[in-house]
């Protein structure tokens, strides 16, 4: 075919979730899609797999150790050239030769990779929400100066983008919106109690009743900071704030999200729930392509629901609208007390109930700056993850000590 525009892609955290099902949509239109680059953390064996099938310019091993192994498992493929670590990430997110930049690495450590594609004016599909929530405006300012063209690829800010005219989706007001209603499933323990919930294990945390995804943010569904966490990208993304966004739980995650204008019309997206969909929504905008998702069965479904959050059981997401609100540095603590505290419920360290705990007191114990620095941002995140540590041992002793 003729005609077809070309993207040529760097994939940051092609291992992962969402890397493997862009690599999906990829290799369905190997006319439209080129891969630049792929990342990964340390899965030697998963990315020598992906670059022998996609045959990559370059890749990305997050260590110097993985790096050499990975550059090993490719001596006969010449054509790969192997990098690692922060470096490696900034070189080929802003590579010459790249239009296109999945971001879907996992947490922080996704942040400024995320920065450099947004500061070399690249179309950012961007997946990894706690790069926006830890910078904010910083990223935001960043995308009006680069001219970057930010997309997202979250299912419901992406069902949000396209429930909204192209050229308004940072001005609701003159678009006539009048508020956004976000849609959650409410996760796996939706209908638990209190007590319930401190007994929870984390293959019951990772064990989401309508999504496949990583673990992080498997457990960030369950507490309901997934959605905290998404109220505080959509701010960002449609510049707007908490009061106009409503969280509605709709546990068929069918309906993705919704706009509602002023004249009563409220518009959304529906779909199967299958990340390839807005993956493809991003790379191919404006136009649509197959991305390989099932389609929607209405008469199987036969019907919706929709309940209010409860934030008595699931505190994360009025903490996430706190630290909004209060501003500056708060959303990067935030996000780094919930990093730490989910990496020690996965180990077994901590309890599920406690998530929150550890959050709300890192959020208490640290003070909020100014976040108009990557290095600002970065220091809150690493103050953070001191206090929220120390606070996880200091329940674990007292656990020990009953
Ligand atoms: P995942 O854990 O499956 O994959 C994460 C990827 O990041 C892997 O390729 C891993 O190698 C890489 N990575 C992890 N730590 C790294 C580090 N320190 N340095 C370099 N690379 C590193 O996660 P996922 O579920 O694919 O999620 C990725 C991002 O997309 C997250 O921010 C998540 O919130 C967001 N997201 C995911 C989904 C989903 O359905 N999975 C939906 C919406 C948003
Ligand atoms: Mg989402």
């Amino acid at each position: 075919m003729s005609g077809v525009p070309v993207r040529t892609l760097s994939i940051l955290g092609a291992t992962g979730s969402i890397g493997l099902n862009t690599l999906d949509v990829v290799r369905r239109h190997p006319d439209r899609f080129r891969v630049y680059a792929l990342t990964a953390a340390t899965k030697v064996a998963e990315m020598e797999r992906l670059c022998r099938e996609f045959r990559p310019a370059v890749a990305v091993m997050a260590d110097a150790d993985s790096a050499a192994q990975l550059n090993d498992a490719l001596s006969d493929l010449a054509e790969v050239e192997v990098l690692s670590g922060e470096q490696g990430l900034a070189q080929v997110a802003s590579a010459e030769a790249v239009d296109t930049v999945m971001a879907a690495i996992v947490g922080a450590a996704g942040l400024a990779p995320t920065l450099a594609a947004v500061e070399a004016g690249k179309r950012v599909l961007l997946a990894n929400k706690e790069a926006l929530v830890m910078s904010g405006k910083l990223f935001m300012d960043a995308v009006v100066r680069s001219g970057a063209e930010l997309l997202p690829i979250d299912s419901e800010h992406n069902a949000i983008f396209q429930c909204l005219p192209a050229d308004r989706i940072r001005d609701l007001p003159g678009a006539g919106v009048r508020r956004i209603l976000l849609t959650a499933s409410g996760g796996p323990f939706r209908t638990h109690s209190l007590e319930m919930l401190r007994e929870v294990t984390p293959a019951q945390a990772c064990k989401h009743p309508n999504w496949s995804m990583g673990q992080k943010i498997s457990v960030d569904s369950a507490t309901l900071m997934n959605k905290g966490l998404e109220l505080i990208e959509a701010c960002w993304l449609f510049n707007t704030t908490p009061d106009q966004i409503e969280v509605h739980v709709h546990p068929e995650s069918i309906i993705h999200s919704m706009v509602e204008y002023v004249d009563g019309s409220v518009l959304a997206q529906l779909g199967s729930p299958d990340m390839r969909t807005p993956i493809a929504n991003g790379m191919a905008w404006p136009e649509r392509v197959e991305s390989g998702a099932e389609p929607l069965d209405l008469f199987a479904l036969g019907r919706f629901h929709f309940e209010r959050p409860d934030t008595g059981r699931f505190p994360c997401l009025r903490l996430a609208a706190e630290a909004f609100r209060a501003g500056g540095t708060a959303p990067a603590i935030l996000n780094a007390a919930n990093e730490q505290a989910v990496s020690a419920f996965l180990a077994g360290e901590l309890c599920f109930a406690d998530i929150p705990v550890i959050i709300e007191q890192t959020l208490a114990s640290v003070s909020v700056q100014a976040a108009d620095s990557f290095d600002g941002i970065m220091a809150a995140d690493a103050v953070a993850r001191t206090s929220a540590r120390a606070e996880i041992d200091r329940l674990a002793r007292r656990s020990l000590a009953t």
